[in-house]
């Protein structure tokens, strides 16, 4: 007689209701599997978009682009739509497909042990739940990095994080001093210079500034849209083939596309900077995308504001009152911005998981951040990450890589709910072998060009997806289940 198996009611838990966790639940529960628990830590949705408030936040992925496949918004505002609408975004697909109901705010995931198969959470509000299936959506830009500067906390102002802005405090007519130039501060710049009184951005590296236009829609715009939801698809695949065209050019240092946005870059800073000796100090001395690549309309006109400067020596310390650079000037402040990036290897930690017969992921990523196509670890079964290390964090809308892991994960979790198994983890050959090729491919990428990013890991290689993203859809397309240590 042939042993038929016999179909299991999966439980699941999701951390983190952002981007991907919100995803995460409508997909699971679209597909009927329906109990479902997302943990957030946080009192409301939305993930990066809830911890980034500052002025000036958007996203430099054109909006019809950075929305579910499955949820086009007709009522985008702008082509890259601020912050805060995203976050509206968020909110209301959680809304209309249910999520809501399934979310335990406040309630961090303190830890996750692997026992007799099954999943064993306790949050840091003592709260226990034993699950089949754990999908980490936990994000990568997530734990801010606060610099090293000597006197930091005897400044008399207000200092904050970028991503923990004090709303408290008051901006306008105020001396405002920025530390850092990536997309956060260049964003913020662009924001603020008109409403303080004075603004220094303090610059340890010059970036490359792409020419962008952030042209709003229009009434019309958006009634055609809603009237004609074929418009709207077709809009979000043209995009999407532009930003493959872009993330296949990416991982070639020399391709003609980087030698384009190189162009474009330098252009920009030569047509757009007037004063020769600024112009100079804003000059990069690295290759153009090397350095996650500024997309950002006005900023040069915002740098050349009377009210703004750009401190290019090196900042020694703070003090009371400001910032105190290394040829002895003192540069007075009010408020002190931190734009200084996050701790992207953090990951799902402090988190403690323990997979199977004991292994602790904090010895397995005691050197960095590693995972089968960024998904599934050796020795944790049926633990699944979205957005997980060495993944296509610079290559491609996050929305869209989230979309296409989650359904490489579906077709995992079937196999576990239809009971052909009890426990799937990738193999450590099939993820030893993954990251040595990927490693190899990272040497050629444009990362790997000569410039310090949060893309580079301890080793100085790109802790990225290195090949064009069509070969990531293929990968994503199917599991090769000899990948998998299957139960
Ligand atoms: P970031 O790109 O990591 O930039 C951090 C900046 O702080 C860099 O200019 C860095 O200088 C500087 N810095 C760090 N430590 C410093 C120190 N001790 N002294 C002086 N300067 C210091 O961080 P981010 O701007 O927050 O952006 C992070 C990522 O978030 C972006 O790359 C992007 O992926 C995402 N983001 C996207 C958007 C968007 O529009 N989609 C907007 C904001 C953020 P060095 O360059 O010298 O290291």
């Amino acid at each position: 007689m042939v042993e038929t198996a016999a179909p299991r009611n999966l439980r699941f838990a999701v951390i983190g209701a952002g981007m991907a966790g919100v995803l995460s639940a409508v997909k699971l529960t679209q597909a009927g599997l329906t109990d479902v628990t997302v943990y957030e830590k946080g009192d409301r949705i939305g993930g990066t978009w809830r911890e980034n408030t500052y002025p000036g936040l958007a996203c430099d992925v054109p909006s019809h682009l950075y929305s579910y496949s499955f949820h086009l918004n007709p009522d985008w505002s702008h082509v890259y739509s601020p912050g805060d609408e995203i976050r509206g975004y968020f909110e209301r697909v959680a809304r209309e497909y249910d999520v809501e109901a399934r979310i335990r705010f406040n309630d961090e995931v303190a830890r996750c042990d692997f026992v007799d198969g099954r999943w064993h959470l306790e949050t840091v509000n003592g709260h226990q739940d034993v699950v089949d299936v754990v999908i980490a959506a936990t994000g990568v830009l997530h734990h801010p990095r606060y610099p090293d500067i000597d006197g930091i906390d005897t400044f008399a102002g207000k200092v904050f994080h970028s991503a923990r802005w004090d709303h408290s405090v008051e901006i306008d007519g105020a001396r405002l001093g920025i530390v850092g130039t990536g997309s956060t501060a260049v964003q913020m710049v662009v924001a603020l210079v008109d409403r303080v009184a004075r603004l220094s951005l303090f610059q340890r590296t010059a970036q490359w500034v792409m020419p962008s236009t952030n042209p709003p829609y229009s009434d019309d715009d958006k009634r055609n849209f809603r009237d004609d939801p074929t418009r709207l698809a077709g809009l979000r695949d043209h995009l999407s083939q532009r930003f493959d065209g872009f993330a296949d050019g990416i991982v070639d240092a020399t391709s003609p596309l980087m030698r384009m946005v190189a162009d474009a870059c330098r252009a920009n800073l030569e047509d757009n900077v007037a004063d020769p000796e600024l112009r100079e100090r804003l000059r990069p001395d690295y290759q153009a995308a090397c350095k996650r690549l500024i997309a950002a309309e006005g900023f040069y006109d915002a740098i050349q504001h009377p009210n703004a400067e750009l401190v290019t020596e090196k900042i020694a310390g703070v003090e009371p009152e400001g910032v105190r650079t290394v040829d002895g000037r003192l540069h007075e402040l009010d408020v002190l911005v931190l734009a200084t990036g996050f701790k992207v290897d953090a990951f799902m930690r402090p988190m403690r998981v323990t997979g199977r017969n004991g292994t602790r992921l904090e010895e397995v990523w005691a050197q960095r951040p590693n995972a089968y196509l960024s998904i599934s670890i050796p020795n944790f079964p049926n633990f699944f990450m979205l957005n997980g290390p060495n993944g296509p964090v610079g290559n491609f809308s996050l929305i869209g890589v989230a979309e296409l892991q989650l359904g490489y994960i579906m077709q995992l979790v079937d196999r576990l709910r239809a009971g052909e198994c009890r426990e799937i983890s990738a193999t450590a050959e099939a993820m030893e072998h993954h990251e040595a090729a990927r490693v190899e491919a990272a040497k050629s990428t444009v990362w790997s060009t000569g410039c310090r990013s949060w893309y580079l890991d301890d080793r100085g290689v790109p802790a990225v997806w290195p090949w064009p993203f069509t070969r990531f859809r293929e990968e994503m397309a199917a599991p090769k289940m000899d990948a998998f240590d299957v139960v």
